[in-house]
């Protein structure tokens, strides 16, 4: 036996309940709408739970914040529509602000105990130049709330979540954004999708803004594709949960 037989990547396609944890309300869809669609089709239930309430970068800005939440909640339902999402869920921290991150890994610990899924996504915390501390606390927090679910000794946020938890083993955590992928996922299946998702993010995106952003995923993906007889890609890092600690 060898260390990558005791710890093999996990098998994605056997996921069967998929917590996606995100810092803003766009980025499972940007990273992973394509995998998490063809997972959608084969039955796999897919949770959303996002962490901030992405309230600085909606373009328009004579809104209200009220008003501006609804807009980005309107958009991230019907991107949810697209992908098949089971369920929503949101934490309402202050985007690009000030929060402890011991509260958003409680929080995240609480969705992980309650929603007991086999597969949890989120951004990669390690990628190097990530400069949005959204994203580096997210990946963390999670990777954290992953690795901590069974201990019980290590509160939730909510007490009687952690009372009627039974424990619940997760085969994998998935990281996107990612410059150290050990998957490309195959998702040409899925490409209209995964656009027709990221199109509904509007209240962030001028729409010359949206079609950069489109091209940008267009090429990339196939730039992943290449040599893999895909026509795209998605970057993933799957691990199993013992790997996340002491580099095994
Ligand atoms: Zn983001």
């Amino acid at each position: 036996m060898t260390i990558d037989t005791l710890l093999p990547t996990p098998d994605i396609f056997s996921a069967k309940r998929i917590l996606c944890v995100q810092p803003h309300y766009d980025d499972n869809d940007i990273a992973a709408a394509g995998i998490l669609k063809r997972l959608q089709k084969s039955g796999a239930e897919i949770f959303y739970l996002t962490v901030t309430n992405d309230l600085m970068g909606v373009i328009d800005h004579s809104l209200s914040p009220e008003t501006a939440a609804e807009a980005l909640k309107r958009d991230q339902l019907a991107a949810g529509e697209i992908v098949g999402v089971k369920e929503q869920f949101w934490l309402g921290y202050p985007d690009a602000g000030k929060y402890d991150y011991f509260d958003l890994r409680r929080d995240i610990l609480k969705y992980v105990r309650q929603l007991k899924p086999d597969f949890v996504f989120t951004p990669d915390p390690w990628l190097t130049y990530e400069a949005h501390r959204d994203h580096i606390q997210t990946g963390l927090a999670t990777a954290e709330a992953v690795m901590f679910a069974g201990l019980m000794k290590i509160a939730s946020s909510d007490p009687a979540v952690d009372s009627a938890y039974e424990g619940q083993p997760i085969d994998g955590i998935v990281f996107y954004y990612t410059r150290e992928p050990n998957t490309i996922a195959d998702i040409t299946s899925t490409w209209g999708d995964k656009i027709s998702a990221v199109r509904c993010y509007q209240a962030q995106f001028e729409p010359d803004d949206m079609d950069m952003l489109v091209m940008a995923l267009d090429m990339k993906s196939r730039q992943l594709a290449t040599n893999r007889n895909i026509e795209h890609g998605e970057p993933l890092k799957i691990l199993h949960p013992q790997s996340l600690h002491c580099g095994f």
